[in-house]
């Protein structure tokens, strides 16, 4: 049965003004018409969901996504638990996230190759939660950041390559690498410090491209980043401190920076029981937003995710504007239409367009006049499917 969506606007994700009074008809899982009231016309028997006040926009995409951790609690306690246990947080999380408006997400390493499960249970229809494009088990190299979490250490072009195949026969939609180092809790390392040399980067270059995967970096800066860049990596996560050069360089080569801000600006978290975590989270404070403003100079593309603060995506949406100098209607264009491109998705989500996935969520307030409030989310769809943002999180802590 066909549905028709009214709001008092409804931003498509493509870029375009808003449109006034503007209507969604939905049929299934797809999209058939978006436009003004009055240029839509809706077969009978269709029926009719009155959003009155409230904006309609194209679902969130998290960028850079971990179902099974909580960046808001100690990560390296956390992926000390059982299998068992982390599965289980996991499907708390994918439903925080649902929640929150992002209908697709991308996450970039899980241990125990918990996100094959998780995709394969949505698949299924035996779980709710973001559908996902997944890259299983990060390369990490021996000493390495990111060797903490369980990952195995992969050295070498050879073993490197090998376990980027392993990961793709277990089903990686992306192969992920950490090329530098990060400032994560007890696993603390220098994050300019770069771990993979240019041939074991490549390597991993080689065997995605080869079954037409991307490569997302893990690159704080450093020689890591400029590395992952000249090897052909496809999206550079974090990239704090990205340099001028390696800014220019991304743009010539058209790689995409997916920042990561919410875990350094957001204010919920008490910080104090991880001391050295606060000496490099007001380090990158100091640097928030910079290289996504010098991307934007350069026309390198941009787009972002939480980095596993579960339920944030419209804090995260919110730093490109405040610290990233990104008008509201940019940074949702960032969060839709070009994050699904950058997934390969483009053709079936990230803007309100006839024939694509029915991805849509509906805040009360206005986010072009304050992108704060895409917080105030009450309505949310994927393909097709209607959720209560409440009702997902209910009775969970
Ligand atoms: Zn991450």
């Amino acid at each position: 049965m066909a549905t028709l969506i009214r709001a008092k606007q409804v931003i498509d994700g493509t870029g375009a003004p808003a449109i006034a009074g503007g209507v969604v008809l939905v049929d299934g899982e797809r999209i058939v018409q978006v436009g003004k009231r009055s240029e839509v016309t809706a077969p009978s028997g269709t029926e009719v969901i009155d959003l009155g006040g409230w904006t309609v926009l194209p679902g969130l995409i998290d960028m850079h996504g971990h179902l099974a951790k909580n960046a808001m609690g100690n990560e390296d306690e956390q992926l000390r638990q059982p299998d068992a246990a982390l599965a289980l947080q996991a499907t708390r999380h994918a439903r925080i996230c649902l929640a929150s408006g992002v209908t697709t997400m991308r996450t970039v390493g899980e241990i125990h190759f918990i996100d094959v499960a998780y995709k394969r249970a949505l698949a299924e229809g035996t779980m709710v939660g973001p559908r996902v494009l997944i890259a299983t088990r990060p390369l990490v190299a021996t000493g390495g950041y990111g060797v903490f979490s369980g990952f195995v250490a992969a050295d070498g072009p050879e073993e490197i390559r090998k376990v980027a195949r392993a990961n793709i026969k277990a089903g990686a939609d992306l192969i992920k690498i950490f090329t530098s180092g990060g400032g994560a809790y007890t696993a603390r390392t220098n994050p300019l410090q770069h771990y993979y040399s240019r041939e074991e980067i490549r390597a991993a270059v080689e065997v995605a491209h080869a079954h037409a995967r991307k490569v997302s970096a893990h690159a704080i800066g450093g020689l890591g980043a400029r590395y992952a860049i000249e090897a052909g990596v496809d999206t550079i996560e974090h990239g704090h401190f990205l340099t001028d050069e390696e800014l220019d360089l991304m743009a010539e080569r058209g790689s995409v920076l997916v920042s990561t801000m919410t875990l350094h600006l957001y204010p919920g978290i008490d910080w104090s029981a991880y001391p050295t975590l606060q000496e490099y989270r007001a380090l990158v404070e100091s640097v928030a937003g910079r290289s996504v403003r010098k991307a934007k100079a350069r026309g390198v593309t941009y787009t972002m995710g939480t980095d596993s603060m579960h339920g944030l995506m419209w804090f995260e949406v919110g730093c490109a504007v405040r610290h990233g100098g990104l008008s509201p209607m940019e940074a949702i264009t960032a969060a839709t239409r070009t994050a699904a491109e950058v997934c390969g998705l483009g053709r079936d989500t990230g803007t309100l367009e006839a024939g694509k996935w029915a991805d849509l969520i509906a805040v009360s307030d206005d986010p072009l006049e304050d992108i704060g409030a895409l917080s105030s989310l009450r309505f949310v769809m994927q393909a097709g499917r209607r959720y209560d943002p409440k009702a997902l999180v209910e009775h969970l802590a």
